[in-house]
């Protein structure tokens, strides 16, 4: 059946996301972008109507208005809560026709930001918004293998699933809407404070005598194992297409780290949580994204920690 797209949010993400959502659409389909980056925008639309790909009719949308209003599923990408907050703000601004609208929000922001656009959108009956925050980074948008954590009620997940899973290989529902949002930041506080270990280990190690790739495989068979030390270890040499291996270039910036550590520790204060390493593993990341480790693959951090006090 004709399905008619809304899509917000075209940067480093949501660009190729839209591309792969796009290609997989029947002709019968159609899409509509925007971005606040006009130039951005004008090119997806000309690389989709140019491409051998085929898929959905492409449009190019005149504002957040236009994008939404006569489409029945509308996803947006966006930076943080502020971004997303004015982009729903401004799709209902002028007086949205009232309609069963499913609206994904892949972005990464705190769940209680997403639960009040959630509201806002269910009490103008203008449809349901479902939190879809992912994993995978840009390697993964590009190739359509992102990991989506799903927040949304059990009855619309057969819907969502189908269109998430054009851009991804993976859906994992979290419950209610909102959570989808939890897992991802919890799941990222975690991350923050594995790099930071793992990098002040094999520190700590080689400081000690060691050989890193001789410390990493007894680590990896051993207790502290973790994905900083295993895949993405922060030293160079140790695993070969690392970053830390090219000069800590590509990967997960310090900046979106610092981004998600933030949010977590939101969180956890509106929900009067006890977190003892966030506050420090923030400043750690401060000191971190500075001089040449400026946006850089954050197990940088490693070189951070590494040099002399
Ligand atoms: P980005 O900054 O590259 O893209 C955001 C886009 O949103 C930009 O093109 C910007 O022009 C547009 N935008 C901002 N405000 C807007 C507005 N008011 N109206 C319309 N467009 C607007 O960010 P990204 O790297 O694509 O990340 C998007 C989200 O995905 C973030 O929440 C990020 O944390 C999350 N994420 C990113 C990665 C990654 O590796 N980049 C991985 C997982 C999750």
């Amino acid at each position: 059946r004709l399905e008619s797209y809304g899509f917000i949010g075209l940067g480093q993400m949501g660009y190729q996301m839209a591309k792969n959502l796009q290609a997989k659409l029947s002709p019968n389909d159609s899409i509509k972008l925007f971005d606040l980056n006009d130039t951005v925008s004008q090119r997806l639309v000309e690389e989709m109507r140019t491409s051998q790909a085929g898929g959905a009719a492409v449009e190019l949308a005149v504002g957040l208005h236009d994008a939404a209003k006569d489409s029945d599923v509308v996803i947006t990408v966006l930076p943080g809560p502020s971004q997303v907050k004015s982009v729903y703000r401004g799709i209902s601004s002028v007086g949205l026709p009232k309609k069963d609208r499913l609206y994904i929000d892949c972005s990464t922001i705190d769940p209680s930001s997403s639960r009040s656009v959630a509201t806002s959108i269910a009490e103008a009956d203008q449809g349901q918004l479902v939190d879809a925050p992912m994993s995978g980074g840009v390697v993964g948008a590009t190739n359509g293998t992102l990991t989506f954590m799903l927040g949304a009620p059990n009855d619309l997940v057969p819907r969502v699933e189908p269109i998430l899973l054009r851009m991804g290989k993976r859906v994992l529902h979290c419950g209610a809407q909102g959570l989808g949002l939890s897992a991802k930041l919890a799941n990222n506080y975690l991350l923050a404070i594995n790099n930071i270990a793992t990098a002040e280990a094999m520190n700590l190690g080689v400081r000690l005598g060691l050989d890193p790739k001789t410390l990493a495989n007894v680590i990896n068979v051993s207790t502290g194992r973790c994905w900083p030390s295993e895949v993405n270890n922060p030293v160079a040499g140790v695993v070969e297409g690392a970053p830390a291996s090219r000069n800590y270039e590509g990967g997960f910036s310090v900046d979106l780290m610092l981004k998600d550590l933030n949010l977590a520790i939101v969180a956890a204060h509106q929900t009067n949580t006890q977190i003892h390493l966030g506050g420090r593993a923030k400043r750690v990341y401060e000191l971190t994204n500075r001089e040449d480790r400026k946006g850089k693959d954050f197990s940088v951090v490693y070189k951070f920690i590494s040099s002399d006090k």
